[in-house]
């Protein structure tokens, strides 16, 4: 099937924004990327199992997207369909301390919501880029805080087009882990249990949360965050300055001078200088300290 015919078919039988051979840079946080064959912004669920359907009716591969801050994806582009969730759905509502959000909110707006409301418990995601829903896929975290803290329900819709709610227990929360990394589930709305706590406290230690990242990570040039997993007994960041590799180019692509954690995209980097340049890092600290860095970052799209 042409692309022009999916991107029509698409047209006719939903409501979503439809962009057809759209440059993935312009929606990953690493501003790197080649084309999708069909982006789909959703305006509601319908437009979801639509998109849903006509993927599985016409075996076009669909991949889902958050907002693109955890993605390195290739330079040749995603083939199919592309299912911009982040920024899509974004109701939400709360009774007493229990919040529900659609997973297109931004993880910042989230908890920027929940702590004007006078509730504790998501301060450690204010710096957070990206989406609810990416943030429950990656189980997101920092200073001492993760989804799986405040998460007790999340509603899905399955690649077939069918509603399922998953309890806190079958999302299998781990270190940057959930149940959806193994099922291809979409991620919907997100239930949270907060407590009530104090306003102001809530809100500076959102304050100081932000500036402990404006001051120690590279927010400046683009990137996807912390490039690896942190090993067990060790901080990735760390190693690979103890490696002598901080500043270390590939092309455009950098380890950071002001945090070794981060590759950045210094300078009109491909993802396949990122790739390699994440191989080289692998290579060195397996050689030097003999420990295996895992990547965090997701690599999407045709090799
Ligand atoms: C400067 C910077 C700092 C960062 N700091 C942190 C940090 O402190 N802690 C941390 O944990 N992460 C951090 N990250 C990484 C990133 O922000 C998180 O992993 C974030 O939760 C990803 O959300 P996203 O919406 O951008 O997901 P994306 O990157 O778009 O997607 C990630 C994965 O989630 C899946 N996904 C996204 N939305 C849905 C959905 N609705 N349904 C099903 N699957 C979905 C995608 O298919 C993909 O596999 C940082 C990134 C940057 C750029």
């Amino acid at each position: 099937m042409k692309l022009q015919e999916i991107a029509l078919l698409l047209q006719n039988e939903t409501g979503a924004k439809i962009r057809v051979s759209e440059p993935m840079c312009n929606h990953t946080s690493f501003h790197i990327g080649g084309p999708a064959d069909v982006l789909v912004v959703p305006d509601n669920t319908e437009d979801v199992r639509n998109t849903l359907r006509i993927s599985r009716e016409h075996r076009i591969p669909l991949t889902v997207l958050g907002n693109g801050s955890n993605v390195l994806v290739r330079d040749k582009g995603i083939r199919g369909i592309v299912l911009k969730m982040g920024n899509a759905l974004k109701h939400w509502e709360q009774h007493d301390d229990r919040f529900t959000f659609e997973s297109g909110v931004s993880l910042a707006q989230c908890c920027r919501i929940i702590g004007e409301a006078g509730y504790t418990g998501m301060e450690f995601a204010v710096g957070i880029p990206g989406s609810l829903g990416g943030a429950v896929y990656m189980n997101a975290g920092a200073y001492d805080g993760e989804m799986k803290n405040t998460v007790v329900s999340v509603l899905t819709m399955t690649r077939s087009g069918d509603l399922k709610t998953l309890t806190s227990e079958e999302l299998q929360f781990g270190y940057r882990h959930s149940a959806f990394q193994e099922a291809d589930d979409i991620v919907l709305q997100v239930t949270m249990d907060l407590s009530k706590g104090d306003k102001s406290e809530i809100l500076a230690k959102m304050d100081d949360f932000s500036q402990r990242r404006i001051s120690k990570q590279p927010l400046e040039l683009p990137s996807a965050g912390s490039t690896f997993k942190r090993p067990e007994g060790h901080f990735a960041g760390a190693l690979i300055e103890q490696a002598g590799l901080k500043g270390f180019r590939i092309g455009g692509a950098e380890v950071s001078v002001k945090h070794a954690g981060f590759i950045v995209n210094a300078d009109h980097a491909t993802a396949a200088d990122v790739l390699q340049l994440i191989e080289h890092i692998q290579n060195c600290i397996q050689t030097k300290f003999h420990v295996y860095m895992k990547p965090e970052v997701l690599v999407l799209g045709e090799e």
